[in-house]
């Protein structure tokens, strides 16, 4: 029997590269590892309807696996890689086992990053990564008056908006000078601003956090260089993820902020391939670009899969990602970055608005607000290449669908 093949990273990534493999027929053996004691679960909520107490555990599974022993897929849950011997085909597991392959498909995501400050050993604070780390800080937010939330970036913000529903005070402390800069136009920074300072939330921007303070071995505030301090019995740090790309990188594969592929997923090793998180992906033009988002790691992991199968299909969709604090849901399609205007259609006071970004004479990005419809539309658009005059971006009767092919 022929060695299998064999997936490091049991999450969104890893699982979509395993059933793409079944859906394209593959019928030899498939291992799916997972350093995590869970099935795959979807991480989305963990920060949202979870943290909430909205949606239930079992909810969050993606595939149970009794439903992945059914797709004849060999789960290990609980199991660690820690070394990867490309020549030899085979890895090497945490207690020494060694497992041969005969393709790798590397889908290890991503950790969170941590800021190395005074203070940071106390009790009371907490990151969030994992359901483990949703269901310590669903507890700690139960019990808690004052929360200070370091980041404010779309996991900071949503959860800076899950602790005002419970009622709790709120400081959010973003070191840039607007909310989710890496990601979003000023505009759309601009709304999230308001729309969390209207809740109730202190947001500040510019504080660059220079301490945790605290008494007893817990946390009490958050110091920032200007001198202020926020008074804090809960800390959540949300300050970005670094990719897991340690295994890739010890075995030579370029690796460069995650491990380099081309938009099939592949690595200079034809018989490695990586997906999700962990990846930087080389566009045609040579730049590198990383993608946090269910989307990417749905998609590379079905690109992974062709490539393994002999059949590459570059992942070519613009990339699309969500976000939901309080009533307010945000779609983003393509990437802003870059554009010279921008046409706003519908009423921010509303909370219901698209913003059309262009480039010359291209729509390259639409960041949505309370605006589903009209933004699958758009993002049908993207896709297509297709780009609308002003006036009709900017004319909420003008049908965007009527444009599509
Ligand atoms: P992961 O989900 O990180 O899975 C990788 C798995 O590999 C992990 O289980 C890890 O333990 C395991 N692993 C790592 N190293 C090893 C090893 N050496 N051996 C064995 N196993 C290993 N995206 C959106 O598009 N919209 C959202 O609204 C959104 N909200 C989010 C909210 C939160 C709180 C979080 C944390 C993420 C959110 N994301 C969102 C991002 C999205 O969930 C991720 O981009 C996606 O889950 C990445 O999937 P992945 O499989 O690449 O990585």
């Amino acid at each position: 029997m022929s060695d299998p093949i064999l997936i490091v990273g049991a999450g969104q990534a890893g699982l979509q590269a395993a059933d793409a493999l079944r859906a394209g027929g593959h019928d030899g053996a498939v291992q799916l590892i997972g350093s995590e004691s869970h099935a795959p679960y979807h991480r989305p909520p963990l920060s949202k309807s979870y943290l909430l107490g909205e949606t239930a555990r079992t909810q969050l599974t993606i595939r149970s696996a009794e439903a992945l022993e059914k797709k004849d897929i060999d789960f290990l849950p609980g199991v660690q890689v820690v070394g990867l011997d490309r020549a030899a085909q085979r890895v090497e597991l945490a207690d020494g086992r060694r497992l041969p392959y005969r393709a790798l498909c590397l889908a290890t995501g991503a950790r969170v990053r941590t800021l190395a400050l005074p203070g940071s050993e106390l009790a009371g604070r907490h990151v969030l990564r994992t359901v483990d780390d949703a269901q310590a800080l669903a507890t700690a937010l139960a019990a808690a008056q004052h929360v200070v939330v370091i980041g404010g970036g779309f996991i900071g913000l949503e959860v800076a908006a899950v602790a005002r529903r419970l009622g709790k005070s709120v400081v959010v402390l973003e070191a840039a000078d607007r909310l989710m800069a890496r990601a979003v136009a000023p505009q759309i920074s601009a709304f999230h601003a308001q729309l969390h300072t209207e809740r109730g939330v202190q947001v500040v921007c510019a504080a660059q956090v220079v301490r945790i303070s605290g008494g007893g071995g817990r946390v009490g505030g958050v110091a920032v260089a200007d001198g202020r301090e926020f008074a804090a019995d809960l800390v959540i740090e949300a300050v970005g993820i670094l990719p897991n790309d340690e295994l890739a990188r010890a075995a030579g594969l370029e690796c460069e902020r995650g491990i380099v592929v081309d938009d099939c997923s592949r690595t200079q090793d034809p018989a490695v391939v990586a997906a999700g998180d962990c990846t930087a992906r080389r566009l045609p033009d040579g730049r590198l670009q990383r993608l946090e988002s269910v989307q990417n790691a749905v998609e590379q992991g079905r690109a992974a899969a062709a490539a393994l199968l002999g059949q590459p299909k570059p992942f070519a969709a613009h990339p699309w990602f969500w976000s939901d604090q309080y009533d307010v849901k945000l779609q983003m399609a393509g990437l802003s970055a870059g554009h010279d205007r921008v046409v706003v259609r519908g009423e921010p006071v509303q909370r219901s608005f698209s913003a059309f970004y262009f480039r010359a004479d291209r729509l390259i990005a639409v960041d949505s607000v309370n605006r589903p419809t009209e933004h699958l539309a758009a993002r049908k658009l993207l896709d297509q290449g297709i780009t609308p005059s002003d006036e009709q971006a900017a004319d909420g009767a003008f049908a965007l669908a009527s444009l599509l092919a």
